[in-house]
């Protein structure tokens, strides 16, 4: 066991370091979080934690029991619309597969990541999470600890290890490699519809209970049902990384402009993809998408590491993010345990090693998923995108 405990930052409180928090916690072993935003943020769509991804990263943190109580099997369903509207696989309906309850996990199951962030929060002690602290810069500090600045002109110092958990444009990262995120070619609109059983029901049965796709050439429509009762949608095209900028539509005026996205970049969709669309007017959040290149990697350095979006951001295509990103914090977090309980130290194993072996792990790993979202970004904006998913789901399961 190291001879006085470590002093361990993780920068950022999202999926990624609030899975490894948990796990540190469950091992008894002290952290501080450091997080920009001045309070937890109780937003966003639906995750799908898949057996080998994030729901043996929730087994690791001792959080299982919990997420079956709160995660959704039921929703592991999808729809599958060609552009014209032409619905070519419903597992809601015609394509509905009997599941029995002892697999009901083995699949996709959803849980909303606002759930799923209050069940990390609630496992991790509130003390030990400083919100509002947005890190400005890791610098290295005496011997071989780092000290963290902070934009509010705070300083923290001599920290063992710092992990950078701050997703996309992590700060921590800089001091790894100078490579940053480049555009995806994607861009969209992410809309919302709420309460939609009260204000909707069309809306309910179209997209059915899980998701529902519409793939084609350069033009991709995805909406899912979120556990509190709305549906979220995000239209998507294949456009420069000026499109959202300089395509003309006025932003600040969501009914005009999502009006106006329909008619000029999905005029020629079936009238329900059209109505799903422009039936969600809840919210209109205008994004383009960034990504890491595939294969991401940096020189190891002793004392600093990163997981999840901070080390290998794609584009949300394969539904891989959060998964990798839990799957990296389990994997540090037992290499930091195992450490920290004395079980490596035994073999000769210092931290800087731990560090190391955590990420020949992680590169690889990382970049099967990134490829992974790489190809499937490039089947879903291709002209047959909704045919050829049909045809991989019926080869899958036999219909
Ligand atoms: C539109 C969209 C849909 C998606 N859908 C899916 C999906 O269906 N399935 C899936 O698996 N993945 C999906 N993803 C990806 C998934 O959201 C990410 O992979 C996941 O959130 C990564 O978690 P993280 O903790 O690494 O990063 P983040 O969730 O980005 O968390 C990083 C945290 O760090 C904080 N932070 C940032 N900078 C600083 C700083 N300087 N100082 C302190 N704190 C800082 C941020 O505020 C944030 O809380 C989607 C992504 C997008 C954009």
């Amino acid at each position: 066991m190291p001879s006085s405990p470590l002093k361990i930052a993780l920068i950022g409180a999202g999926p990624a370091a609030l899975t490894l928090a948990s796990i540190l916690h469950h091992h008894n072993i002290p952290f501080s979080i450091y997080e920009s935003s001045p309070s937890p943020r109780n937003q966003g769509g639906t995750l799908d934690l898949h057996p080998s991804g994030g729901q043996l990263a929730l087994r690791a943190a001792g959080l299982w029991e919990e997420f079956t109580k709160l995660s959704r099997p039921e929703s592991d369903v999808m729809k599958v619309v060609r552009r014209d509207g032409v619905v070519l696989w419903d597992g809601n309906g015609a394509d509905a597969r009997e599941v029995g309850e002892e697999e009901k996990f083995n699949g996709r199951p959803e849980i909303d990541r606002a759930v799923l962030m209050e069940m990390l929060l609630g496992a991790v002690p509130a003390e030990l999470i400083h919100w509002g602290k947005k890190l400005a810069e890791v610098v290295p500090g005496v011997g071989e600890t780092y000290d963290l600045h902070f934009a509010d002109s705070s300083t923290e110092r001599g920290f063992d290890l710092v992990v950078g958990a701050d997703g996309a444009w992590s700060k921590v990262r800089t001091l790894l490699t100078p490579t940053q995120p480049h555009y995806s070619g994607i861009s969209l609109i992410e809309l919302s519809a709420l309460d939609v059983a009260a204000t909707n029901p069309w809306l309910v049965q179209y997209v059915g209970r899980g998701s529902c796709f519409s793939f084609g050439e350069g033009r991709t429509i995805q909406a899912q049902r979120i556990g509190d009762g709305s549906v979220r949608t995000y239209a998507c095209l294949r456009v420069p990384e000026s499109f959202i900028h300089d395509c003309g539509i006025d932003w600040s005026k969501p009914d005009s402009a999502r009006q106006e996205y329909v008619e000029r970049y999905f005029g020629d969709c079936g009238d329900d993809l059209k109505r799903l669309v422009l039936e969600s007017r809840d919210q209109l959040i205008p994004r383009a998408l960034y990504q890491l290149p595939v294969g991401f990697c940096w020189d190891s350095r002793p004392g600093v590491t990163l997981i999840g979006d901070a080390a290998h951001l794609m584009t949300p295509f394969a539904g891989v993010g959060v998964n990798a990103a839990m799957v990296d914090a389990m994997e540090l977090g037992e290499g930091i345990a195992g450490f920290v309980e004395g079980g490596l130290e035994r073999e000769g194993k210092s931290l800087a090693t731990v560090i190391k072996d955590y990420e020949t792990e992680l590169f690889p790993r990382g970049g099967k998923f990134a490829q992974k979202t790489m190809v499937n970004m490039n089947k879903h904006f291709s002209a047959t995108g909704s045919e050829d998913l049909v045809k991989r789901l019926r080869a899958a399961y036999g219909n």
